[in-house]
């Protein structure tokens, strides 16, 4: 009954392939909603094990399953919401080597990692193989998403030429999970056909203040990643 979904709506998420980068605070929220939704095939990539200190946010994990990893405590969890979606788990760490064999022929990937080495590698990828990348980042009661695909719009390379520096993140559930439900929406969006609502801006969720901000982005015509594309 929402405006511009309906039976055809469903049928295209059925027939999508999305990948997920990363399963803890942000890709808890989008494997779920994805889900729900009726994505039909979700690709599950992480390489870590489930710690105590993940679970006041990642909430597909339990207790139960500290010490396994992610990928499968992810899987347990979604397969008992939807037993229609074909899910494909990889536990490895994604570099610029294996995002051909891990990513494929994904119809959108979610960056929802915690590095820039991960985040630059499904970036790369993402420029060379047209495909959009739905960004996303927490940082204390901070969030911010949006939608990539040149060149339509920058890439993350146009947006954070270096990696920021790594430091441990402060996050909590609400932070997380409101943000991780904002990428799902947009990507739900993009794989029904409409337009995707964040492209050429960043979204910024203060939660402490409850404001959302936007900043309008632009390309770099010198970004060595998508520079060439016209
Ligand atoms: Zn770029």
């Amino acid at each position: 009954m929402i405006d511009g979904w309906g039976e055809s709506a469903q049928e295209k998420l059925k027939n999508s392939k999305v990948f997920i980068g990363g399963i803890g605070g942000l890709g808890s929220p989008v494997a779920m909603n994805l889900t729900l939704a009726g994505v039909g095939h979700i690709i599950l990539c992480d390489l870590d094990i489930v710690e105590e200190s993940n679970l006041n946010r990642q909430f597909l994990h339990k207790e139960k399953n500290i010490g396994i990893k992610k990928t499968r405590s992810a899987l347990t969890t979604l397969a008992a919401v939807n037993s229609e979606v074909d899910f494909k788990t990889i536990s490895q760490k994604i570099t610029t080597e294996n995002v051909n064999e891990i990513i494929g022929d994904a119809d959108i990937i979610m960056d929802c990692l915690d590095n820039f080495s991960g985040r630059f590698a499904l970036n790369q990828y993402a420029v060379e193989k047209n495909i959009p990348m739905v960004h996303g980042a927490v940082w204390g009661m901070e969030g911010r998403v949006s939608f990539l695909n040149p060149p339509l719009t920058p890439c993350l390379t146009c947006l954070f030429p270096e990696s920021p520096p790594l430091e441990n993140v402060p996050m909590f559930g609400g932070v997380t999970t409101a943000t991780g439900s904002l990428q799902a929406i947009e990507a739900i969006q993009y794989l029904i056909g409409s337009r995707p609502a964040l492209a050429n801006r960043i979204l910024i969720a203060d939660y402490s203040c409850m404001r959302f901000q936007e900043l309008k982005v632009s390309r770099n015509d010198a970004c060595p990643i998508c520079g060439h594309l016209r």
